[in-house]
């Protein structure tokens, strides 16, 4: 086998933290749970740019309701603004959300300041419903209270890469999640 770097680091010597079989498995668990929740609805699936982004396609491709998606970005605020929680949207919503179903659909929640500023922005926006769903809780980080609705997998104090999550931008494209211990 090729030996496959990015960034200076061999990916195979990171620890793979949940398994693409694993995280494949449990992301159609939560599909089924929530096609059975939003049965006889139409959702509106936010994507939380840009860690969502995967998380988001393989949920979608196991529903069996009709939905719509869009997607939100928001700024990762710096060390010394963590504990104010201020964090700035990057990129609208492209429609009102008024009357609608929605779901946010995020990649991890750490502290829960960005899913707690999200929930009031968006909630202040008059939707039918709202609720979070969450493929990584790291529950230990949090300085908010915040619970998501749907939680993939709770997972302890590291930081993790893959799956759509990233470390300036590199290792995204990861099909495991892995820990990338500094
Ligand atoms: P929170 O506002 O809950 O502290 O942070 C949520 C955001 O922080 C996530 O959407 C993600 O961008 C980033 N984040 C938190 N923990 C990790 C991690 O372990 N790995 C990566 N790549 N990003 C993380």
């Amino acid at each position: 086998m090729t030996e496959h770097f990015i960034n200076g680091k061999r990916i195979e010597d990171l620890e793979i933290i949940i398994s693409s079989e694993q995280i494949q498995s449990r992301v159609r668990e939560m599909a089924a749970l929530i096609s059975n929740d939003y049965r006889g609805k139409r959702p509106l699936l936010i994507g939380v740019l840009k860690g969502a982004v995967i998380f988001l396609s393989d949920l979608i491709r196991s529903l069996t309701i009709p939905l719509e998606i869009d997607f939100i970005a928001v700024s990762s605020y710096g060390n010394s603004t963590a504990s104010s929680g201020v964090v700035r949207i990057l990129k609208d919503l492209e429609q009102s959300i008024q009357g609608k179903d929605v779901l946010i659909v995020e990649d991890i929640v750490d502290t829960g300041l960005t899913l707690n500023y999200l929930v009031d922005n968006l909630g202040s926006r008059q939707p039918k419903s709202l609720k979070v769903v969450t493929l990584l809780d790291k529950p230990d980080r949090r300085k908010v209270v915040f619970e998501p609705d749907y939680c993939g997998f709770a997972i302890p104090d590291r930081f993790v890469i893959g799956y759509g999550l990233d470390y300036g931008e590199d290792f995204r494209q990861l099909a495991d999640l892995r820990a990338l211990d500094e």
